[in-house]
């Protein structure tokens, strides 16, 4: 049994490293995964933006053919008023100068609003070309580096896979299968030694009578009372060997 149990040792640390390699990949598919959605959330901004100011625009336009009409009006008073014949018709004249000089300043106050709005929109239609230009650059950044860390990733994981099925061929099917049940409830830690009287899972104390039996060399999987993971003992030699 303590041989077998060594042997399934090894192949969770194996399963560790195999998880490592596997969390990174994971994690780089979820950067790119963000990235692409910032890149459409922008696009919808930018669109959403470029609409508004093309609005904007077009208002801008009728108020400036607006203005234009005025003009023409003033022009048409101001030459009326070299040929005037009459008290009446000067009145009716300048009054009619005054109303349209108001009614161009006003659509001139108009248009300088827009003119503001126009800018505001411009700026913040750059700031959004930026981020998307940045965040397309970054997912170009990492879809290169994707492609060459998947080749890094898939050999090492068939390598790992290989050395684990080596070692694993030389345990009982029943106890790799237990191993994966516990490994799969505890954060991928199914079997644990036995330091100073405590599990290493979970560094609680286990009774004098398990440490005994361990010991011993158990006959049958011994389990931590409280975190239910497989125990082992691991003798110690002299320059006691840590983990590799
Ligand atoms: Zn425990």
């Amino acid at each position: 049994m303590q041989n077998q149990l060594l042997l399934l040792e090894k192949v969770q640390k194996i399963d560790i490293q195999i998880g490592i390699i596997e969390e990174e990949e994971k994690q780089y598919n979820t950067d790119i995964e963000t990235l692409s959605e910032g890149i459409r959330e922008h696009e919808a901004k930018l669109a959403a933006l470029k609409t508004e100011l093309d609005e904007l625009e077009n208002a801008r336009r009728a108020v400036e053919d607006e203005i234009a009409l005025y003009a023409e009006r003033i022009k048409k008073n101001d030459d009326r008023l070299k040929n005037i014949k009459n008290d009446k018709e000067f009145n009716a004249v300048t009054k009619e100068l005054h109303t349209a000089k108001k009614g161009r300043q006003a659509k001139e106050s108009e248009i300088s609003k827009l003119n503001e709005i126009v800018d505001e929109k411009k700026r913040l239609l750059k700031e959004e070309e930026d981020k998307l230009q940045n965040d397309k650059n970054k997912f170009e950044e990492n879809n290169a580096s994707l492609i060459i860390n998947k080749e890094r990733w898939g050999k090492n994981l068939k390598e790992k896979t290989e050395e684990k099925a080596a070692i694993a061929k030389d345990i009982s099917p029943s106890l790799l299968k237990r191993y994966e049940t516990i490994k799969q409830k505890r954060q991928g830690i199914a079997i644990v030694s036995v330091e100073g009287d405590a599990c290493q899972g979970c560094y609680m104390n286990i009774p004098p009578q398990i440490y005994i039996q361990l010991q011993k060399g158990p006959s049958n999987l011994i389990f931590c009372p409280h975190c239910h993971r497989i125990l082992y003992w691991l003798a110690k030699a002299p320059n006691s060997q840590q983990d590799r």
